[in-house]
């Protein structure tokens, strides 16, 4: 670096430093070779289709914000990947609809969010961090101003509680994406799980907020280092790794080491991972899905 130039901001989204996180050998294939995903899974299949009709919910004229709309929305939007069969495809297509049409009937269609699949930037700690929030609420606060509520839609079969809205990084992170790009109030983040229809929250702290966002910072610190060493010359190795070269896998290893344990068996770069593959088997694309009511 030159003297008097700023040091170069690195970019993440939450999800970027969740992969290093849980893996950095993912990471390599994710973000460094960017190698193509797996076989499809149905739950992702289902969550896409909830998520992008609740998007377009929000874009309806007034008189169409209805449950049945919203049921209408998942069918048009259905993504037909993944499941066991047509029939196991139909089945949860239904079940999402009804799914989405009980998660609407509760809201007030006039109570229109600030923003709806709204991307939110921030810079700090040497990170440019960025996501996309699925629903940002103007909610009244305690002293009659008005502040902003991160809300994030989950269609996992899992419940949640409070505990994962305090600990989910991602969340802390938009709430301070919010402030800065909305220029408004924002310390509350939901988790909405939609198969329960409970809301699980937490109201953050600026001290809360700091630890998250300087755990970002350790987190990036590595991964950006591993980037830096990967674009100084470990990436060269790649083509020999993948031919099977073992002095290039145990450098490369050296600095993106696979970290194995149960989450290999939903890795979408389990083909390309001996150590991965004996870790964990891999379930069957629909094995995320809820058990039948
Ligand atoms: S299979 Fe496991 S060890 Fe291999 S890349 Fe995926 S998460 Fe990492």
């Amino acid at each position: 670096m030159l003297d008097g130039m700023p040091a170069r901001l690195w970019s993440c989204t939450p999800t970027k430093l969740d992969t290093w996180l849980s893996c950095p050998r993912r990471y390599r294939f994710t973000y460094l070779e960017r190698r193509p995903k797996g076989a499809p899974w149905a739950h992702n299949s289902v969550g896409a289709a909830v998520h992008n009709a609740l998007r377009d919910w929000w874009t309806q004229p007034l008189e169409r914000r209805t449950p049945d709309v919203a049921a209408e929305l998942v069918r048009g939007a259905w993504i037909d990947e993944g499941f066991r069969d047509a029939a196991q495809s139909a089945e949860w297509r239904e079940r999402a609809s009804a799914m989405a049409a009980s998660y609407v009937a509760v809201l007030d269609p006039e109570d229109e969010p600030v923003g709806v699949e709204r991307t939110v930037a921030h810079k700090t700690h040497g990170l440019a961090l960025s996501g996309r929030v699925d629903r940002i609420d103007r909610r009244r606060s305690e002293d009659g101003g008005e502040e902003l509520v991160v809300v994030d839609y989950k269609t996992g079969r899992r419940p949640l509680t409070d505990d994962d809205a305090r600990s989910s990084l991602a969340l802390a992170v938009y709430v301070v994406a919010v402030r800065r790009t909305l220029r408004t109030r924002s310390r509350r983040v939901e988790l909405h799980h939609l198969p329960t229809g409970t809301v699980a929250a937490h109201d953050h702290t600026e001290e809360s907020l700091e630890r998250h966002l300087a755990r970002a910072a350790d987190i990036a610190a590595e991964a950006a280092a591993a980037d830096a060493e990967w674009r100084g010359g470990l990436g060269g190795l790649a083509e020999d790794a993948a031919a099977g070269d073992a002095d290039a896998i145990e450098a490369i290893d050296a600095v993106l080491p696979p970290s194995t344990g149960p989450g290999c068996g939903w890795c979408d770069h389990r083909r390309w991972c001996p150590q991965g593959q004996d870790a964990a088997p891999a379930p069957v694309p629909w094995a995320a899905l809820a058990d039948p009511a």
